[in-house]
């Protein structure tokens, strides 16, 4: 029923396409976007897709002032056999009415909104490259609206999807990166909202970013907020550690925001047996499986990489080589299946992707 409301207005001015091997990350957007208002008293309403185009919003608006927002990120595949496939899109939606929940933003209704991803999946097909590696990456997204600037949950916002042609994380093969242990800022705490995919959390994470560039590393290992001891996330990616043949992730204790990549590494990984453990990781574990030779791979997981070796781990003056800084096999074999399963050429028991 609500399905047949989403509303088509096609461009009549399609821009061009970028070269696949010109293709970075994010800057380019496809010609189309969906776009669903909410107003106090009506609901969500008028889902519509329309031309990509500029917003034109009240300088109050309080998503600048209060930060009310919420995203998510996801990507549409091609695969060898030329169909149009998503990954999991559904956890997407319900993870986005999860992270609503935290920011009390108004639940959208998940089916519509994948409705209206696959529809505008469908009319931006040929922007999806098509290059080993590339994705079309969608980016939905709420924001708060009200031209206010009283502190109050909103009473208008507007839901989003973008779309942007992305080329390969990998272009010269798979490179672990390097790791700094951030030891003064966090990420998030427990109660905060680490577990909601919310601009602030970003915007908190960058002073760390900054630190970490800076001493020439890629990202921040980042550890709790109360006893700044436990592993929590890697930037923004969640974190595995494999010490003596068995896998460790940090559990999901509320502020660590629950990744799609790392619910199906943890599936992948039970499914071939490999021994996995969700639960507590301190830091001075991992350099205790380092000193005594049993720390044998540790990678970060999130849509963009997939997988994200850590080829070294630098925490106060001692830097720990991993895998003699290169990537470990069972990191290889997830990532192998995992992109595998996303191009088509494995089979997805697993019931994971769904065909447009
Ligand atoms: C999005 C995100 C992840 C990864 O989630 P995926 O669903 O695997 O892409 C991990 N950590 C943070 C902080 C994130 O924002």
């Amino acid at each position: 029923m609500k399905m047949s409301e989403i509303k088509i207005e096609l461009t009549t001015n399609p821009k061009e396409k970028p070269a696949v091997d010109q293709l970075g990350f994010g800057q380019v957007f496809t010609d189309h976007m969906f776009i669903m208002d909410y107003t106090e008293g009506q609901g969500w309403h008028d889902p519509r897709i329309i031309p990509y185009q500029p917003l034109s919003l009240e300088p109050s608006s309080m998503v600048f002032h209060y930060g009310q927002s919420v995203f998510e990120g996801l990507k549409a595949y091609l695969t060898v056999n030329n169909e149009t496939l998503l990954f999991r899109p559904d956890r997407n939606f319900n993870r986005l009415n999860n992270s609503n929940d935290r920011l009390v933003i108004p639940a959208i209704d998940e089916e519509l909104a994948l409705e209206g991803l696959k529809k505008l999946v469908t009319i931006d097909r040929e922007w999806i490259p098509n290059a080993p590696g590339t994705s079309l990456y969608v980016r939905p997204f709420i924001i708060a609206t009200e031209p206010h600037l009283g502190v109050h949950p909103a009473k208008n916002y507007l839901f989003m999807i973008i779309m942007s042609p992305s080329g390969s994380y990998y272009k010269g093969g798979i490179n672990p990166v390097k790791i700094m242990v951030e030891q003064q800022f966090v990420r998030a705490v427990v109660g905060g909202t680490g577990e909601a995919k919310t601009g602030g959390n970003y915007a908190s994470a960058l002073k760390g970013q900054e630190i970490a560039d800076r001493e020439g590393y890629a990202q921040t290992l980042w550890l709790d907020g109360k006893e700044n001891r436990y592993i929590e996330e890697v930037g923004s990616m969640n974190i595995f550690f494999k010490i003596n043949g068995t896998v460790i992730t940090p559990a999901l204790n509320g502020s660590i925001l629950p990744g799609i990549t790392r619910d199906s590494m943890i599936q992948v990984l039970k499914s071939k047996n490999i021994p996995v453990e969700e639960r507590l990781i301190s830091i001075d574990e991992v350099v205790e499986a380092y000193q005594n030779g049993t720390l044998e791979e540790a990678f970060g997981t999130g849509t963009a990489a997939v997988i994200s070796p850590v080829g070294e781990l630098k925490w106060r003056d001692e830097k720990m080589i991993i895998n003699n800084g290169e990537i470990g096999e069972v990191s290889q074999m997830l990532y192998d299946t995992l992109t595998g399963i996303q191009n088509g050429t494995i089979e997805d028991t697993f019931g994971w992707t769904i065909k447009l």
